[in-house]
């Protein structure tokens, strides 16, 4: 029996997500800045973020019914 998860995502979401990836690597690596992150993407990271803790098994806030 495998231990992996699966997720889907949109193209934004992918797009979205590398960017964040990519930025922060190099600011770690480099200092490099992290741009603002518009509405939309703050909405589409924080969707992807909720979903990629319920596969896990974490909940997302202390209402969270999704691990039932
Ligand atoms: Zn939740």
């Amino acid at each position: 029996m495998t231990d992996d998860i699966t997720l889907r995502l949109d193209r934004a979401t992918a797009e979205d997500l590398y960017v964040a990836l990519y930025e922060s690597g190099e600011h770690i690596a480099a200092g490099a800045a992290i741009h603002e992150p518009s509405t939309d993407e703050v909405k589409r990271l924080g969707k992807l973020l909720q979903d990629l803790g319920h596969r896990l098994g974490r909940t997302c806030s202390p209402y969270c019914d999704q691990l039932i």
